[in-house]
């Protein structure tokens, strides 16, 4: 079959790759100059910084990927293993390194925060082991389905154990009695996206799968998995067009897809396509057909994940003893999740964010010895001038990110005068990017006991049209877009040979 996949990100990469596989005709298109969507990359005077991702866990996902097409992964992309997965600093004063490996998990929580957190956060994380073992095959390896929903519902203890009317919050709580436990708990709903006041404790998966699995580094930085991916695409026989954006999605007389209409006025058959595009701007623009306006109702039923405002910093003389990974809390947690879902009034920046800093110890992506490619982020709402903040606004970036260097410094990690050069990457520069809506990072959030049944489906309604990535089944963050590009290459089904 001859096969359009309309984006390169991750999701759209994979799955090209696993259709090329399958021995069908791929054609990638991309609007952007480069292939890599949210997984991007800036290069400035020696410095290269990841602008999205900087973090990877479930790298079997990966792994399976490129073991299944061709040859393994460690022979074409090595992956490092972190020992400390992060440091997290409480706003007390408390700095907590946790360990990559999930059996020293314990003892090194009972030392930094005191007898019997080891134990708290163990009968946790049992709760979040059965939690996945219930969820990760019908949810996150399968197009869901009523089929899925009703066997689950019929199995008591596994509904018990998912708890669909609690919160991530709420779980939390139920486990951990101190409020750093739950607030480490907490950072997890927002790699999702969302708010753990309202997110279902079903999320305690998060954890536990980057737990078991631990946190990995890419050297060289994350944004080789993308150009690994499209060097394995070529191999077998895909191809890959940059600069080239898909104004519509085109339909037969009985409204099956039959191809694209590029913005430059050409066009391309194709037996099937799979979106990669952002689901509001696939069902909201590239789609016309009757299916796709009702799609794009259901889809603006669903909260957008949050976004985030990143400070790419080139460091001269960066601190000594910078871990890789590093969280500063915000003294107050929950305003932060206030303030970028707008619960009392609309979505705006945090006064006081939580900080994350990401700072690898990788020759490859600084200029010498003695300087370092810093990667700051803080969630932020996404840019929608109307109905919240306009990230446009002259000057708005710029202060946010001032503050954010003048809290860093507050928490202990002053680099106010050792940044040689930076750049911002805002909500509003993220949609700009990479064509996605208010540039929120994760698709729709994970908010409320609906949101999983409410994110587009990976077999949409218009017949011979697929989704695939974070803002469909099952949703964002590498893993999930990965697994979602599985989930699609199955539904396509290889060529007929
Ligand atoms: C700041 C940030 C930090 C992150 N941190 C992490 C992390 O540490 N770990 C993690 O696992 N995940 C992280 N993520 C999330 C992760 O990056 C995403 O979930 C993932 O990369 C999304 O991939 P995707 O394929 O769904 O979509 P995208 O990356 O959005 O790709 C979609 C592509 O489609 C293209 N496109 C859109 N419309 C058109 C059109 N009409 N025609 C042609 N092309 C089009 C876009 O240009 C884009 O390249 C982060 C993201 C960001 C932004």
């Amino acid at each position: 079959m001859n096969l359009v996949v309309v984006g390169a990100g991750v999701g759209g990469l994979a799955v090209a790759v696993r259709l090329a596989a399958a021995g069908h005709r791929v054609t990638v298109l991309e609007q952007a100059p480069d292939v890599g969507g949210k997984l991007g990359v800036h290069e400035q005077d020696g410095f290269l910084f990841d602008t999205g991702p900087s973090l990877l866990t479930m790298p079997h996902v990966l792994e399976e990927l490129f073991a299944t097409t061709g040859a393994p992964l460690a022979e074409v992309l090595p992956l490092e293993r972190l020992e400390v997965a992060c440091r997290y600093r409480f706003p007390d004063g408390t700095v907590l390194d946790l360990p990559g490996d999930v059996a020293a998990i314990p003892d090194a929580l009972d030392a930094a925060l005191g007898p019997g957190r080891g134990a708290q956060w163990s009968a946790f994380l049992d709760r979040a082991r059965r939690i996945w073992d219930v969820t990760h095959e019908p949810f996150l390896e399968s197009p869901i389905g009523l089929p899925d929903m009703v066997r689950l519902s019929r199995r008591l203890d596994d509904v018990r154990t998912v708890a669909p009317w609690r919160t991530l919050r709420g779980l939390g709580r139920q486990h951990l009695h101190d409020p750093r436990l739950v607030m480490l708990l907490d950072r997890y709903a927002t790699y999702t996206g969302s708010d753990p006041r309202r997110a279902p404790a079903a999320l305690a998966a998060v954890p536990w799968a980057e737990q078991r699995w631990g946190s990995w580094y890419v050297p060289g930085g994350l944004g080789r998995i993308a150009t690994a991916l499209r060097e394995r695409l070529e191999l077998l026989g895909g191809e890959v067009v940059t600069g080239a954006a898909v104004a519509e999605v085109t339909t037969d007389a009985r409204g099956r897809v039959d191809g694209v209409a590029l913005a430059d006025g050409s066009r391309l058959a194709a037996d099937v396509v799979v979106a990669n595009a952002d689901a509001r701007q696939v069902y909201g623009h590239l789609v016309r057909t009757p299916a796709a306006r009702r799609a794009a109702a259901r889809v603006a039923r669903t909260t957008p994940s949050l976004s985030g405002l990143a400070l790419l910093l080139a460091v001269d003389g960066p601190p000594p003893g910078q871990p890789h990974h590093a969280v500063y809390f915000a003294e107050d947690y929950d305003a932060e999740f206030d303030a970028v879902f707008g619960r009392r009034g609309r979505p705006r920046p945090v006064a006081r964010p939580t900080v994350y800093v990401a700072a690898p110890d990788d020759p490859a992506i600084v200029p010498g010895p003695g300087t370092g490619a810093w990667f700051v982020l803080v969630n932020a709402p996404p840019h929608d001038p109307d109905h919240g903040t306009d990230w446009d606004a002259p000057g708005l970036a710029e202060r946010t990110a001032d503050t954010v260097l003048d809290l860093l410094a507050e928490r202990g990690t002053d680099v106010r005068d050792r940044v040689r050069h930076r750049t911002l990457v805002s909500p509003a520069d993220l949609e700009r990017r990479t064509w996605t809506p208010g540039g929120s990072i994760y698709g729709s959030s994970s908010n409320g006991p609906r949101a999983a049944f409410l994110r587009p489906s990976n077999a949409s309604p218009v017949p011979g049209l697929f989704l695939v990535g974070g803002s469909s089944h099952p949703g964002g963050g590498l893993p999930l877009v990965l697994l979602s590009a599985r989930i699609v290459a199955g539904l396509v089904g290889p060529a007929l040979r």
